[in-house]
């Protein structure tokens, strides 16, 4: 155990403090790395359905989402581009990755979460860092020389650098229930709303829930809110609502705070644009409307479609007069589907909002507002898609906050 007080106690050990501890440990350094579970990093454990996403393999700043300066978002990740960030993984801690060639995502070769989790863990021993588990922090105070940490049972330590790397408030069953963003507001650093994002979205539509288990590709578009990042993807039919990474990625239009009502959520099904269905349903003949419609999309969802269009399934092409034509047009390219709620924290993948990036250097992540504290990972506002633009961030800032820590030391 570390005697005396610590140079730099980074709490919580997920994506972004376990790569904060390894930068900020090195040549004798004293670092500590707080982690309230029993093993930390357990949403690496459960990422990608528990073959860790680790890493996209293209990468533009518009994708990620923020409330703050997109301009802040790319310095900082600017700071440690991806392929730096993929020989880091396959260079130094020898983590073999493999591209998964249909998604562009990148995983671990084994596709073994566990595997991310222990090499980062190890590499942070490694580096010197002592890794405290069961140690949750409840309490930040600055002190003359630097900080006071309170823990959960009444221990206290000092620390000249405090890292707060404690994630968001998504599933708070991994460990992270929003404590770092509680303190930062506590010291007065300027919040961004925070919200659920990479979240299912739910419907009370007996129409849309009854198709349950059907899954096909789709693109959502919300105008004038459509995110960036936008292409067809997974799509999924649940007895809730809607789900897959197409939902996910467009569900924080519907869950971040805002004046007035959302826009619709509008789905175009399949592989085929507006012009490859004019095409079929011009082909004319005794051909009936629903046998073209189910060549390219899943039955239950053909009959719900055209029923939703108020065409008859039996009707011979020949005989669509132009409006229905249109309204079934308009439900396989632009199907307004309704969006009544959301399956919340519990759920989401991510965090929305939370400290803003004003409040950080974009290269350090030292805050503006408490020198000494350095902020990284899912508590700053910012997210990506689903695809491992979000371990991304969490490596980037992590990285830089430990770095920028290590700096500070020599100042
Ligand atoms: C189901 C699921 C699947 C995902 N899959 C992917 C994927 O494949 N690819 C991808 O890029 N992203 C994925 N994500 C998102 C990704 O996991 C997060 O963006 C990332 O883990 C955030 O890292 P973080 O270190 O900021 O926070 P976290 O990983 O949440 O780590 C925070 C750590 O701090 C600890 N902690 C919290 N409070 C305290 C306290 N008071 N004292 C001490 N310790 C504390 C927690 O126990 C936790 O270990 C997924 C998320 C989920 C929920």
């Amino acid at each position: 155990m570390i005697p005396g007080p610590a140079d730099v106690v980074v709490v919580g050990a997920g994506a972004a403090g376990l790569l904060a501890a390894a930068f900020a440990a090195g040549e004798g350094r004293r670092v500590v790395l707080l982690e309230r579970t029993r093993d930390g990093g357990r949403k690496i454990l459960i990422s990608g359905g528990g073959r860790c996403n680790i890493l996209p393999s293209e990468v533009d700043p518009r994708w990620f989402v923020t409330d703050s300066s997109p301009h802040s978002l790319r310095n900082i990740l600017r700071g440690w581009p991806l392929q730096a960030q993929r020989r880091f993984f396959e260079e130094e801690l020898r983590l073999a990755l493999a591209l998964e060639e249909e998604s562009g995502k990148l995983f671990p070769a084994s596709n073994r979460a566990r595997d991310v989790r222990d090499r980062l863990l190890e590499h942070a021993r490694a580096r010197g860092a002592e890794v405290r588990f069961g140690s949750a922090l409840t309490g930040l105070a600055a002190t003359d020389g630097g900080w006071q940490l309170d823990l959960e049972g009444g221990a206290s330590l000092q620390s000249r650098l405090v890292v707060v790397a404690t994630g968001g408030l998504s599933v708070p069953t991994t460990g992270s229930d929003g404590t770092g963003l509680r303190l930062a507001e506590r010291l007065g650093h300027v919040m961004h709303p925070t919200y659920p994002a990479l979240t299912p979205l739910t419907t009370t539509a007996a129409r849309w829930t009854a198709l349950s288990g059907v899954s096909l590709d789709a693109r959502l578009t919300a105008p004038p809110d459509t995110p960036d990042y936008n292409r067809r993807q997974g799509f999924l039919f649940t007895h809730r609502g809607f789900s897959g990474p197409a939902v996910l990625n467009i569900s924080h239009v519907f869950t971040r705070p805002r004046d007035g009502e959302p826009p619709a959520m509008l789905a175009s099904w399949g592989d085929r644009d507006r012009g490859d269905w004019e095409r079929d349903l011009n082909e004319g003949g005794r051909v009936h409307l629903a046998t073209v419609v189910r060549r390219h999309l899943p039955e239950r969802l053909t009959l719900a479609l055209l029923d939703q269009a108020g065409v008859p399934a039996e009707r011979p092409l020949a005989q669509l007069r132009r409006e229905e034509r249109e309204a079934v047009l308009g439900a396989l390219t632009a199907l307004p589907l309704p969006v009544t709620g959301h399956e919340g924290y519990r759920k989401a993948e991510v965090t929305g909002g939370g400290v803003a990036l004003s409040e950080v250097d974009p290269v350090t992540l030292e805050s503006r507002r408490a020198p000494g504290l350095f902020l990284c990972g899912e508590m700053l506002d910012a997210f990506g898609p689903i695809g491992g633009y979000n371990f991304l961030w969490a490596w980037a800032t992590g990285r830089a906050a430990g770095l920028g820590a290590r700096r500070r030391l020599t100042i």
